[in-house]
């Protein structure tokens, strides 16, 4: 339903123009793209996270686009830079990868070269140790294995049918809502271990199969149009941490095991998850007293030469797998889509 309702927006704001009226006024500096998966589409029906991922033909059109268009493809460096040193010249795009998955690797990666794009990846360095929880891939196993599931909910044991993909649909939007509204990160991991524990489901394994190890980091690392940043250690909704003292360790440790492993000690981070119930106005603060050159967020936006004085809470624009499509981009990135998600407020750091 949701799906529709922003389909149908994207569509008004395409097919009407607006888009173009309105990016002088909206389209601000330039804009920072998030992407997750970069892989071919699968048939399966109950594919709840497909939001997450793009088909590399989608994505290498998007590139053959930014190239045409002449919109200049920049490292968060050169952003920083950009900002720091108000020389705004032509419109610019930095393309993120959030998490490190092997697929961007195996997909993304050779079409970044070809291009000779520049791009930053986000690690959480948990995966590539193997011990990081993927919880909300972890719950999508459980349900699309099961034809039904125990669960407590407010302490109340509750069973689902899930045996239908509707179903299967249904019971994961429910359960991912659930989770998302629970006010402490151990909490939501606590219930989905204990979820694998029961469907015998390895969280483990999924970290093994889709993330890259440190020797594929390493190899991507060498690339010059690579930047590495960080995205903590284990990957919690910051926000929902209780003390300073772990937030803080979560971002500064991920650094120094980046900086170990690599070589080079990252200068930019982006939030995990990354919305305004998982990093607000404390865990932008902490990332600017470690020195963070910059932290995004996934905030829906477009940047401005405001956001000069909030460079540690940048919004991104989430290449959404269910939109993939040319124009709908050309209405992300002209800065329509998020002025009307924002009311029109350039700025949304608090
Ligand atoms: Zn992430």
């Amino acid at each position: 339903m949701k799906q529709t309702i922003i389909r149908a927006g994207m569509e008004t704001l395409y097919f009407s123009g607006a888009h173009h009226l309105m990016r002088p006024l909206f389209g601000g500096v330039g804009c920072i793209l998030t992407f997750h998966h970069v892989r071919p589409a699968r048939a399966d029906a109950f594919q709840p996270n497909r939001l997450l991922e793009v088909t590399p033909t989608f994505f290498e059109a998007l590139l053959r686009r930014l190239k045409r268009k002449r919109i200049d493809v920049i490292s968060l460096d050169e952003m920083h830079r950009r900002f720091i040193t108000g020389e705004f010249g032509r419109r610019f795009v930095c393309l993120t990868f959030d998490d490190g998955y092997k697929d961007v690797l195996q997909w993304a990666y050779p079409l970044l070269k070809k291009y000779e794009m520049p791009f930053a990846m986000f690690i959480a360095t948990s995966f590539p140790d193997r011990l990081g929880e993927l919880w909300w891939l972890a719950l999508e196993a459980v349900i699309a294995q099961n034809s039904r599931i125990g669960l407590p909910i407010h302490g109340e044991q509750r069973f689902f049918d899930c045996a239908r993909s509707a179903e299967k649909r249904e019971l994961y939007d429910a359960l991912y809502a659930y989770l998302r509204s629970m006010k402490s990160d151990t909490e939501v991991r606590r219930t989905v271990r204990d979820l694998c524990a029961c469907y015998k489901i390895d969280i483990a394994s999924l970290c093994r199969d889709l993330c890259m190890d440190w020797e594929e980091i390493g190899r991507m690392a060498e690339d010059s149009l690579c930047t590495i940043g960080a995205h903590t250690v284990n990957h919690p909704m910051l926000r929902k941490v209780a003390d300073d003292a772990t937030v803080r360790a979560e971002m500064e440790q991920s650094r120094a095991v980046l900086h170990a492993a690599l070589g080079r000690r990252p200068e930019h981070l982006a939030y995990p998850v990354g919305d305004p119930t998982s990093a607000g106005a404390r865990e932008f603060r902490i990332a600017a007293e470690l020195g963070f050159k910059t932290a995004v967020t996934t905030r829906p936006g477009v940047l401005f030469k405001a956001h000069r004085d909030h460079l540690t809470a940048l919004p991104r624009l989430s290449v959404n797998g269910h939109f993939q499509r040319q124009r709908y981009m050309k209405v992300l990135m002209s800065g329509a889509g998020s002025a009307v998600w924002n009311g029109f407020r350039r700025v949304n750091a608090a």
